[in-house]
């Protein structure tokens, strides 16, 4: 029971659970510990290492950890072990049997988008495909939407489209080209103005994750801070990932004459081109978190506060990614298990291991990240403290009156919106009353125990440290 809960309830006192420790144990690389690291001492191979295990005789809340662990965390096995190259040519060899109709290659362009409301598209080369068994589970898709009773989900056909690329050095230049134009597809999405509010468009529980990135999305533009612009980019790739790429009414048109499928609901996409889309955005999705996170290694080590705007903007964007990978896993996991419990096999997994990792999400990389921050800038004031920097709730506002208008017009915005959205911001870093650990709470719509929550917690924490840990 004490695994699932959330461990941050209020009144929770001391140390964390061991499993957040022995995570930290797990994952052992060379190289300094990012505590060492920004406070430039000599670490060493023990996890904790010797000079973390000191620090926390005084924050016992510190864990000792390098930007690597959270990369496994934010991107767990579970949620991508379809992403695999074997599994997805595994996934074609049992349901395809050629990439031709009638023994002849039609090949097609075919026009994807995530959005009705984004400019952007996503303008493929692909071929039609026979398939093995017209009951394949290729030929469909379960579509996912929020109905009058919470989440509901329908059964449409796909169409039998995919990217037929050869393995080895003679697809090389394929792929590359395939990589490249998602790459682009990424991050002209994070330049629509409509973004902030597409990009939230799910959420029904309060609209401050949409004004936050209203807001840093504007600082973005006019700091032109790159790692702003790539955290923005994460978002938007993590919003691509969790829905189906469709092909536009336009695309379904041209294709009437050669696509057999004519589709039985409002959309149509094609299955296969899905999974192979989203193989190559994952994998640029995990190596832009580890560019970010080398960047905020050397953005941060010089603890100048020039630094403080674009790191903290960035982080308060990765608050919400979190957010989202956390509601993305939950509502994964109860999905699966009702799609394998409507085909009348066992589940494959169980929703408790979404929510542990969850948890994980919560301690690891965001409390983490979060009290190592406050430290760099000091944000509040500890004993021997030097002057403390809050230009969120304390001084440094001034600072970049002069020489940081972007920075300057940030803070003044999120002021403003704290003020406004006192009560919200509070209440979204509350614990549910009610445990949040029921089995299969299908239909529920789980969004409700991660969105916002993070984001609130971050802004809050520059007011009160407990917000982030109940003991500070
Ligand atoms: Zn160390
Ligand atoms: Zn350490």
């Amino acid at each position: 029971m004490e695994n699932i809960e959330r461990s941050s309830q209020k009144g929770r006192k001391g140390a964390l659970s061991e499993e957040v420790r022995a995570n930290a144990l797990r994952v052992r690389q060379t190289g300094a510990c990012f505590c060492c690291h920004i406070r430039k001492v000599k670490c060493d191979e023990q996890r904790p290492c010797k000079n973390c295990v000191k620090v926390c005789t005084q924050v016992p809340e510190l864990v000792c950890w390098k930007f690597a662990d959270f990369s496994e965390i934010l991107f767990p096995g579970m949620m991508r072990n379809h992403f695999q190259r074997e599994e997805t040519a595994r996934f074609i060899e049992q349901n395809i049997s050629s990439f031709t109709i009638n023994g002849i290659e039609t090949p097609c362009r075919i026009t994807l988008s995530s959005s009705e409301r984004f400019a952007t598209k996503l303008v493929l080369m692909a071929k039609f495909f026979t398939t093995k068994d017209a009951a394949s589970d290729i030929n469909t898709h379960w579509y996912h939407f929020i109905g009058y009773q919470g989440i509901e989900m329908a059964k449409l056909k796909a169409a039998p489209v995919g990217l037929d690329i050869p393995d080895g050095a003679a697809g090389a230049s394929q792929r590359s080209e395939l990589r490249r134009k998602i790459e682009t597809y990424a991050e002209s999405l994070a330049m629509e103005p409509d973004y902030a509010r597409q990009v939230t468009t799910a959420i029904r529980k309060t609209l401050v994750p949409f004004k936050i990135l209203n807001i840093v999305r504007q600082y973005g533009i006019k700091s032109g801070a790159s790692i702003v612009r790539r955290a923005l980019t994460i978002l938007g790739m993590h919003y691509v990932m969790t829905r189906q790429l469709l092909i536009t009414q336009q695309s379904i048109a041209g294709l009437q004459h050669i696509n057999t499928t004519t589709p039985n609901g409002p959309f149509m996409t094609s299955r296969l081109l899905n999974r192979q889309i989203k193989m190559v955005l994952d994998d640029i999705m995990q190596q832009e978190i580890n560019t970010i996170f080398d960047d905020f290694t050397k953005r941060l080590k010089g603890k100048n506060r020039k630094q403080w705007a674009p790191c903290f903007a960035a982080f308060l964007v990765l608050c919400l990614l979190m957010e989202a990978i956390e509601t993305a896993a939950d509502t994964f996991a109860i999905a699966g298990c009702e799609i394998e419990l409507r085909s009348g096999r066992p589940p494959n997994f169980m929703r408790k291991q979404a929510l542990e990792l969850n948890e994980e999400i919560e301690n690891m990389p965001f409390k983490q990240f979060a009290i190592q921050f406050h430290n760099i800038f000091q944000t509040h004031q500890r004993e021997s403290a030097a002057k403390t920097f809050n230009p969120l709730f304390g001084d440094g506002l001034e600072e970049f009156a002069k020489d940081d208008p972007a920075a300057w017009e940030l803070v003044s915005s999120l002021r403003n919106l704290i003020d406004m959205e006192w009560s919200e911001l509070d209440w979204l870093t509350c614990d549910p009353i009610l445990p949040n650990i029921e089995a299969h709470p299908y239909p529920a719509n789980v969004e409700e125990h991660y969105v916002g929550r993070l984001s609130a917690k971050f802004l809050l924490s520059f007011e009160r440290s407990s917000y982030i840990f109940a003991s500070a």
